[in-house]
C-alpha cells in the first residue's frame, strides 16, 4: 500500500469554566485560542508506522479540513465531545474517508461508536494502534481494537508535539502516569486506567522535555491524574526535574493534579516546589469528612483541608480545586458550607460541578440499583446546568438553583478579592513566574484593567485596588491572573447560568425588526429566508441567492447588538449570495465572531472555498439542519 496518509482531529468542546474564554480572547495574547492540545493525538501520531504521513489538526484553535488529502481520518474525544465527535465521523464518513474513533469516551463507552465508525480504538493505545495501522495497511481492519491488559508505559514514544500548534495553547501538556490508587466512588479514571499506577521512567520524560524546550515552551501540564499516586516514585520524578531545570537554566514552569495528601509530605512538597510546580490541581470535592468518606475520598479526610491548602501555598504552590455538590449527604446548606471553604480557603480556580454519574463507575452502577439515575440527561456533558443524579438530600430543582446562588457568590467582585487576600496571606513567594515577555504582560495588565475592571464600576476598581499586594510586588503576578481568572468565570457564570442582564423585550424588538426590514425585499425575492422563534431565543437566516453586500450591511448592526444584549442564537444557512457580496459577508462574520459559540454556520458545498468558515470560532454546521 502506498504510504497512508493520516489526519487525526480533536472535535471542538463545548464551551466550559476551563475554556476561560474571556481570558483567553479577551485579555490574553492574540496567538492563544485554547488552554491545553490534545496529547493524546500526538501520541497516537508517535505510535504510527514511520512512513506514514500524520496531520493533526484541532478544531478549538484552526479551521477544521472539510475536504482533506487523507486515506484515513481518525477523530477523538471525551465525553463532553461526543456530540461533535459523532457529527465528524459521520461527515467524513459519508465523505467517503473510512473513519476510527477513539479517546477516553470510546475507551468507556465504545458500543457508543459502533455505528458511526469502521472502526473503534478502545483503551490505552501503544499496542492496540500499531495494530490497528497494520490492519489497514493490509485492507482488514476489524471494527473494534480493546486494550484489556496493563499497557507499559516504558513503551509509549515520546509524542510528536511537533505536529501541535503549540503557539495556540496556554499550556502544553504532557503525561508520567496513569492509574491512581485510590477509588473514589465517582472516578472514572481508575475504571479505565486502574488501581494500580504505572510510570514512565525519568529518562522518557527527559526526552519530552527535551522536545518541548526544543519548541520554545515554557508552561507544561503534567496531565497525570494523580502525580503523586506512589510517592516514592514521584519523588525520584521531581528530583530529576529539578537537575533538569538547574541544567537548562530553569526553562519550565509547571503545574499537576495530585490528591490532597500531597500537603502531608514535606520532603514532597519541597521537591514540587524546587522542580518548578507552579501550580496543582486537587480535587477536595468537599470539606466534610462524613461526605468524603461516604464517596471513598479518605485520602482528603486526615485533616481540615483549609490546613491542608494552606501549607501546600507556604511552598509557593497555586492550588485549584474541583468541588462536587449533590452527594447523598447534601442538604441545601451544603452550598454555604462550601462557599465559606472557598472563599477561606482563597482557592480562585474553584471547579465546583454537580455531581455527575459516569457510565460504569461504581456511583452510576448504585444510583441505576437504586433508581436514581435520570436517563433524559447526558451524563457525558458536564457543561450544562444539570445532572444525571437524582439528589437525595434536597429537590433536584432546589439543588440546581443554590448551585447557581453558589457561583453567582463566589465570582462577586467582592467573592474574587476576598479569595485572593486570603490566598496570599498564606503564600509568601509563589513559585511561577510566568511565560510572558515584559510587554506582554504591560498589554495583558492593561486589557485586564480596561476590559475588565473598569466596566465593573466603583465596586469592583475598589475590591481590585484593595486585594493587590502593594508591598510585596512579586505576589502581584498572582493577583493579577486570579482577577484575570475570576472575571472569567464571571463572564462564563452570567452568560450560562443565565445571570447578566439583558436588554427588555421593546429593545429587542427594535432589533429584530431592523433585521427583518433590511431583509424584507430579498424575503419577497424568495433569496431570503428568516425564521425567529416565538420566545426570540433563535434567529435563522436562510440565504438562497442572489444576496448582495446591502443586506449585510444593513443586517450587521441588529444582529451584533441582540447577539450581544440577549442570549438569542443565530444559525446562518447558506445556499446562495452573490459572488460580489463575498467581502461583506466575510467582515459581517468578523464581527460576529465574538459571539461565535452562539453561531452556527452551514455553508453549501459550492460556496467553502469562497467562503472558508473557522470551526474554532464558530459553530460550523457539517449537514444542512
Ligand atoms: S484521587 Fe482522583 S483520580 Fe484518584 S480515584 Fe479519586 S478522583 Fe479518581
Amino acid at each position: 500500500m502506498a504510504r497512508v496518509r493520516l489526519l487525526l482531529v480533536n472535535p471542538r468542546y463545548p464551551e466550559s469554566f476551563w475554556s476561560f474564554r474571556w481570558a483567553v480572547e479577551r485579555v490574553l495574547p492574540r496567538a492563544k485560542r485554547t488552554i491545553n492540545p490534545p496529547l493524546g493525538l500526538a501520541t497516537l501520531a508517535a505510535l504510527c508506522p514511520p512512513d506514514w504521513e500524520v496531520t493533526i489538526v484541532d478544531e478549538n484553535v484552526e479551521p477544521l479540513p472539510l475536504d482533506p488529502q487523507a486515506d484515513l481520518v481518525g477523530v477523538c474525544g471525551m465525553g463532553v465531545q461526543f456530540r461533535r465527535q459523532r457529527a465528524l465521523l459521520e461527515y467524513y464518513r459519508r465523505r467517503g474517508y473510512p473513519v476510527v474513533a477513539g479517546g477516553s469516551y470510546a475507551s468507556l463507552c465504545p458500543e457508543h461508536y459502533a455505528a458511526h465508525a469502521d472502526t473503534v480504538v478502545a483503551g490505552e493505545a501503544e499496542y492496540i494502534w500499531p495494530a490497528f495501522c497494520r490492519d489497514f495497511e493490509a485492507d482488514v481492519a476489524r471494527p473494534l481494537y480493546r486494550e484489556t491488559g496493563a499497557v507499559r508505559l516504558e513503551d509509549s514514544p515520546t509524542p510528536r508535539f511537533d505536529l501541535l500548534k503549540l503557539d495556540r495553547y496556554t499550556t502544553a501538556t504532557l503525561q508520567f502516569s496513569r492509574g491512581c490508587p485510590y477509588r473514589c466512588e465517582f472516578c472514572d479514571i481508575i475504571v479505565m486506567f486502574g488501581r494500580k499506577p504505572r510510570y514512565k521512567t525519568v529518562a522518557q520524560v527527559g526526552r519530552e522535555l527535551d522536545a518541548l524546550r526544543a519548541l520554545g515552551v515554557r508552561n507544561a501540564f503534567f496531565v497525570d491524574d494523580n502525580l503523586i499516586g506512589h510517592k516514592a516514585v514521584a519523588k525520584d520524578l521531581l528530583r530529576y526535574i529539578a537537575d533538569y531545570q538547574a541544567a537548562h537554566g530553569r526553562p519550565f514552569d509547571f503545574g499537576t493534579e495530585a490528591s490532597l495528601n500531597l500537603a502531608h509530605d514535606e520532603e514532597l512538597l519541597a521537591l514540587f516546589r524546587d522542580a518548578g510546580f507552579g501550580w496543582v490541581f486537587i480535587g477536595i470535592e468537599s470539606p466534610d469528612p462524613a461526605t468524603l468518606r461516604a464517596t471513598r475520598k479518605h485520602q482528603n479526610t486526615q485533616e481540615n483541608p483549609i490546613e491542608s491548602v494552606r501549607r501546600i501555598y507556604a511552598h509557593g504552590i497555586d492550588v485549584l480545586a474541583g468541588f462536587i455538590v449533590g452527594f447523598d449527604q447534601d442538604t441545601p446548606e451544603t452550598f454555604d458550607v462550601q462557599h465559606e471553604f472557598i472563599v477561606r480557603s482563597g482557592i480562585q480556580a474553584a471547579m465546583v460541578g454537580l455531581l455527575t454519574a459516569l457510565p460504569h463507575t461504581p456511583l452510576h452502577e448504585r444510583l441505576r440499583a437504586e433508581g436514581r439515575l435520570r436517563t433524559d440527561i447526558d451524563a457525558g456533558n458536564n457543561t450544562r446546568l444539570a445532572t444525571n443524579v437524582v439528589p437525595l438530600g434536597m429537590p433536584y430543582e432546589t439543588m440546581i438553583e443554590r448551585y447557581r446562588v453558589l457561583y453567582r457568590r463566589l465570582v462577586s467582585d467582592a467573592g474574587i478579592a476576598r479569595r485572593i487576600r486570603n490566598k496570599l496571606a498564606h503564600m509568601p513567594a509563589p513559585v511561577s513566574r510566568g511565560e510572558y515577555t515584559a510587554a506582554q504582560r504591560a498589554g495583558i495588565v492593561a486589557r485586564l484593567v480596561f476590559r475588565g475592571v473598569l466596566p465593573g464600576g466603583w465596586p469592583r476598581i475598589r475590591a481590585f485596588a484593595h486585594s493587590l499586594p502593594w508591598l510585596e510586588p512579586r505576589k502581584l503576578p498572582l493577583a493579577i491572573s486570579d482577577w484575570i481568572a475570576g472575571l472569567a468565570m464571571r463572564d462564563y457564570v452570567e452568560r450560562r447560568f443565565g445571570l447578566r442582564r439583558t436588554a427588555g423585550p421593546r429593545r429587542v424588538r427594535r432589533w429584530t425588526r431592523a433585521v427583518e426590514r433590511a431583509a424584507a425585499r430579498y424575503v419577497r425575492a424568495g433569496a431570503v429566508g428568516v425564521e425567529l422563534a416565538p420566545d426570540r431565543a433563535r434567529l435563522a437566516l436562510h440565504l438562497n441567492g442572489l444576496v448582495d453586500g446591502d443586506f449585510f450591511r444593513r443586517t450587521a448592526r441588529p444582529i451584533d447588538r441582540m447577539l450581544r444584549r440577549t442570549p438569542t442564537t443565530l444559525a446562518l444557512h447558506v445556499e446562495g449570495l452573490r459572488e460580489s457580496a463575498l467581502p461583506e459577508i466575510r467582515r459581517w462574520l468578523e464581527r460576529l465572531a465574538r459571539h461565535g459559540d452562539r453561531v452556527s454556520v452551514f455553508v453549501a458545498e459550492r460556496w467553502r472555498a469562497a467562503l472558508p468558515v473557522d470551526s474554532s470560532v464558530f459553530d460550523v454546521v457539517l449537514e444542512p439542519e
